[in-house]
């Protein structure tokens, strides 16, 4: 064969491939276009999980009749002018490249009008474009996506299931809802509205997103440090998820997977966490357009910093001080918004004006400029005042003036800390005198010059918790027959509930099955929990089956399951012999940062000079 230049046919859906190879990618494409148009309201609807159909329905700027050609024309974009112009990017959008690459692999339609044009609609088969029509509609675009990769059989074999698919829509869309709470978004799969959200800010996107139980569990803050601002919800410290889905990190209002980030975040939580507890949060974190290069790869998933030391300081400062309970009001400065900046900018809502600002403080916080010279951070923040839960006041932070230290020496230093902390915090379980029990509940063991009180339901909980997980992780639950089986009456609702989720139950170890309409049957539960209590299992989560069905992630539910049945497995107020009591301290190796799986502590240590300071021997 000779060489020749691919046609444009040819060439297109080859690039289509590497922007748009599933139908959320379709779906991310074609909502940051609404976005970049400026719309305060967008639809998005899907049918078939997006395969069938995909419909974004936006109030923006429009397309001009004579422009809605060019809009599906590959490298056509009206976002960028000159190659300079990358360096600023403050659009989603900017290569040109995604209509012209859906259009390529499907049947589209764009319907569009501008404030002063009329409605005009243009459509296309796989690429090949039709005639610009008059048509009927409101001010904004309406893109249609019928079909996808009708013309490329080999990618459609790659396609997931449709609730695979579905799954992943609702994945990128919570994430705009979350990106931009000043846009009302709708979401529908299959005439079903998955996701509502109206524009009155982040607090209301999350709750919309997750459920507005999980507010509950997060700290919000707003941070600004040497020019980068961090704010946004930040789980607590005993809120924790299976997996990573639960983090969304912005970047300039675009949402990213970056490892400098996530590891900042990670290492902050990591005394608080255990193994495979992953943290939850939200955050957008706002540096210079001049120190991030978001070019990195067309599906725009990642940045690039200029400096990840800066950026990874800067998080896991502010991080670890909120979480740490070390954030006191003391400094706090967030620049309002400058004229210049784009829409995705100014809709984040200026922070409230300072509380404790003195106007000297300002010179303190040096500019980004200055920090990188120096690269320095003091992230030893005073110690006392404990993290503050939920409400409309942010945390605030203090920064303080800069150390003369190599910032990665001092993460390197605060990590080791950290880990010396916790390793001292756990005691070999041989060394532990047992010296009996309290109410019924706590264990008393003494070793060295501390006392330990274990609450014995707390500690068995999590033990119990840990291995179910850890069996159910490596898929290995057993199930144990029981000798009568339990049967729980339900209504309607719960029994829907419950019989949607049989398959879960299922792969917990629970042999569970319908029985009639109004009632399910249970004749084996997981081995670890032969003797709970179903009938107080059951109640449990079907108390909370509202805020299940409304966040519909399946690993919120095994996570509530196995806390659910661990609870219902440890019986209260139950004397342990000193054996099965020794039993435990070992299960937990030792541990004595051991938390129950709903985070209360299990053991607390009393010292011994406190108790001397009780008894007035010391002062
Ligand atoms: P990019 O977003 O990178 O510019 P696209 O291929 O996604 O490239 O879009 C091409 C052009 O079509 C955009 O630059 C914009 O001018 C126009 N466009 C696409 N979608 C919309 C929309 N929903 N509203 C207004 N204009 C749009
Ligand atoms: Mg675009």
């Amino acid at each position: 064969m000779r060489i020749h230049r691919l046609s444009a046919d040819v060439y297109n859906k080859i690039a289509a491939g590497e922007v748009v190879d599933r139908p959320y990618s379709v779906v991310k494409e074609l909502v940051e276009n609404a976005i970049d148009a400026g719309a305060t309201e967008i639809a998005v609807e899907t049918e078939g999980g997006g395969k069938k159909r995909i419909r974004v329905t936006d109030n923006g700027c429009g397309i001009p009749k004579e422009e809605l050609p060019l809009a599906f024309a590959p490298h056509a974009t009206s976002k960028l002018q000159t190659a300079e112009d990358l360096f600023s990017i403050r659009t989603l959008g900017f290569r040109g490249e995604a209509v012209a690459s859906v259009a390529a692999v499907s049947k589209t339609e764009i319907v569009s009008r501008t404030a002063e044009g009329e409605a005009y609609a243009l459509r296309t088969e796989g690429g090949a474009l039709g005639e610009v029509l008059p048509a009927a509609g409101a001010k904004g675009t309406v893109v249609t996506v019928d079909e996808l990769f009708f013309n490329v059989p080999a990618r459609l074999k790659f396609l997931k299931s449709d609730a695979q698919e579905d799954a992943d829509i609702a994945g990128v869309m919570g994430r705009f809802l979350l990106s931009h709470p000043a846009i009302s978004f709708t979401y529908t799969a299959n005439g079903k509205v998955k996701y509502r959200s109206f524009g009155d800010g982040l607090a209301a996107a999350l709750a919309a997103v997750y459920g507005a139980e999980t507010l509950k569990d997060c700290i919000e803050i707003d941070a600004e440090k040497h020019g980068i601002r961090l704010h946004g919800f930040l789980g607590s410290r005993n809120f924790y998820k299976a997996n990573r889905t639960y983090q969304s990190l912005f970047v300039n209002g675009r949402c990213v997977v970056n490892q400098t980030v996530g590891a900042a975040i990670t290492n902050a939580y990591a005394s608080y966490l255990m193994k495979r507890q992953y943290p939850f949060y939200v955050l957008f974190l706002d540096v210079p357009p001049e120190i991030v290069d978001v070019n990195v790869h067309p599906n725009k998933a990642d940045v690039r910093f200029a400096d990840n030391q800066i950026i990874y300081g800067c998080v896991y400062s502010i991080v670890s001080a909120v979480l740490d309970g070390n954030a006191r009001a003391l400094d706090y400065l967030v620049h309002p918004p400058k004229s210049d900046l784009s829409e995705e900018t100014t809709q984040v809502k200026p922070a409230p004006a300072p509380v404790f600002a003195p106007a000297a403080a300002k010179q303190e916080t040096m500019s980004y400029e200055a920090a990188k010279k120096e690269a320095a951070f003091d992230v030893t923040l005073p110690r006392g005042s404990e993290p503050r839960f939920y409400e409309p006041e942010p945390v605030r932070m203090e920064v303080h003036a800069p150390a003369a230290e190599d910032v990665f020496a001092e993460n390197q230093r605060l990590l080791r800390e950290q880990a010396a902390r916790v390793q001292a915090q756990r005691v070999e379980p041989d060394t532990l005198v047992y010296k009996g029990e309290l109410f019924r509940t706590y264990l008393i063991y003494e070793a060295g010059t501390s006392a330990y009180l274990i609450d014995q339901h707390a500690a068995h909980e999590r033990i119990l918790y840990d291995k179910l997980r850890a069996k159910w992780e490596a898929r290995e639950a057993v199930s144990q027959p029981m000798l009568s089986p339990f049967l729980i009456t339900v209504n309607g609702q719960e029994f829907a509930f419950l019989e949607k989720n049989f398959p879960l139950f299922r792969e917990l170890g629970f042999e569970v099955e319908a029985f009639g309409d109004d009632a399910v049957k249970v004749s084996a539960v997981p081995a670890e929990l032969v003797g709970m209590d179903l009938k107080a299992f059951f109640a449990d989560v079907l108390s909370s089956m509202e805020s299940l069905r409304a966040i519909r992630l399946a690993d919120i539910l095994k996570d509530k399951l196995a806390t659910s049945a661990c609870k219902a497995a440890v019986k209260g107020g139950e004397l342990l012999s000193e054996q099965e009591a020794r039993a435990l301290i070992r299960a937990a190796g030792g541990d004595l940062t051991l938390k129950c799986p709903h985070g209360r502590p299990a053991v607390v240590e009393v010292k011994k000079s406190e108790l001397e300071k009780l008894f007035k021997r010391i002062v």
